[in-house]
């Protein structure tokens, strides 16, 4: 139970071991998630008298890592407005000097659920293919502004109760030509694509790897390649989609040449009727259809894997295409930056750690 105490412009309410220290316009926080950056709220706020989500980050600045990602989600946050993207409505800190300032609070629209409860639940088409095309519109507006999300996971996607899907989570994305985000950092094994295990290159289609990985979790219930380390998590792959993919750069190739042979399973096989309701025509016109598509996302040379603009035409979801929500303007990231985005790319590239603290606190 979270317990609000007064002073003068915020209210401190205790969340479990953590204390939300928010402005007195949100009211009655209730945890609703955790991530790698801190605790999740869900809160009314008196002023747009609506639900809100609060996401602390809490001690941004204990590594260089966490403060990177910070000022990275902040920025991006401020820049992208898309529907399938997570929208920012406030941000503030309750530290008036540069000195005090730890804490940083993100106030964001309300979602639901993250997908990973929806995957437990049995999904019919309709809901599957509506996810899935709003999952490829939100990634395909974020490449246009060339930000590849490199660590995109059920837990990174919010749903609401109508089904509609926005993308939460900015921390490990990407601009092209910049590799400030380059450094490993804790992210979910399962849904990493190939050329991301082997520490290999790579394009905007690494994403398409993680959307095939949900896909066939929401179809099968479960983690489609739930390796227990890095060697497992290739071993989980190979085992059921073969190791006869050639192009690798010779750094990697002989790891890989090593592993034992697997044939691998055909999609059928992988994917059988018996995941799909095959009760009408319709519906194994569907199942096919969803093969038909994971067989082109579940490809391990990144060259012969679909895109995301070839994805989003596919007969499984081109029923809900709306050119406003597939080929929405980008961002105003690259045409004309404000100067906070210029500011951060310069900063985050080869900042010091107080350095990026105060940019950060010169954003209030
Ligand atoms: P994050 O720190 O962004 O990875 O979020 C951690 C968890 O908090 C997510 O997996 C969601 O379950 C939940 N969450 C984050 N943002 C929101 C939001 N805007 N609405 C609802 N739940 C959220």
């Amino acid at each position: 139970m979270s317990r609000g105490k007064r002073d003068s412009n915020f209210s401190i309410f205790e969340i479990g071991d953590s204390t939300f220290t928010v402005l007195k316009r949100y009211q009655n926080l209730k945890p609703i998630g955790s991530g790698a950056q801190g605790i999740v709220c869900a809160a009314y706020d008196t002023v747009l008298e609506r639900l809100v989500a609060i996401k602390q980050l809490s001690r941004p600045f204990q590594n260089q890592t966490h403060a990177k990602r910070a000022i990275w989600e902040l920025v991006l946050m401020k820049c992208v407005n898309h529907k399938n993207i997570i929208g920012l409505l406030n941000v503030f800190t309750p530290k008036k000097s540069l000195e005090e300032f730890q804490d940083l609070y993100i106030v964001m629209e309300l979602m639901d659920a993250n997908l990973c409860q929806v995957i437990q639940m049995e999904l019919d088409h309709e809901r599957m293919s509506y996810l899935l095309y709003q999952m490829l519109c939100g990634i395909k507006h974020l490449h246009s502004a060339g930000i590849i999300q490199r660590d995109l996971k059920p837990s990174n996607i919010a749903v609401k109760s109508d089904c509609t899907l926005k993308t939460l989570d900015f921390g490990l994305a990407q601009t092209a030509g910049t590799s400030f985000m380059m450094t490993p950092y804790v992210v979910t094994r399962y849904y990493r694509a190939p050329e991301v295990i082997l520490g290999m290159g790579y394009k905007e289609n690494i994403n398409i790897w993680s959307v095939g990985c949900i896909l066939g979790e929401m179809i099968k219930g479960g983690v489609l390649f739930p390796g227990s380390d890095h060697i497992d998590q290739w071993n989980k792959v190979i085992e059921q989609l073969g190791n006869s993919s050639k192009k690798l750069q010779p750094t990697v190739r002989t790891y890989v040449e090593n592993r034992p042979k697997y044939a691998g399973y055909s999609i059928e096989k992988l994917f059988p009727d018996i995941l799909f309701p095959v009760d009408s025509e319709h519906n194994k016109l569907k199942a096919s259809q969803i093969r038909d598509l994971l067989s082109k996302m579940l490809v391990m040379d990144a060259s012969k894997r679909i895109s995301v603009d070839d994805a989003l035409p596919h007969t499984y979801i081109n029923v809900w295409y709306d050119s406003l929500e597939a080929e929405a303007p980008p961002p105003n990231i690259l045409n004309e930056p404000p100067a906070s985005i210029k500011k951060a790319q310069v900063f985050i590239a080869d900042s010091s750690m107080s350095e990026i603290h105060q940019e950060l606190f010169s954003c209030f």
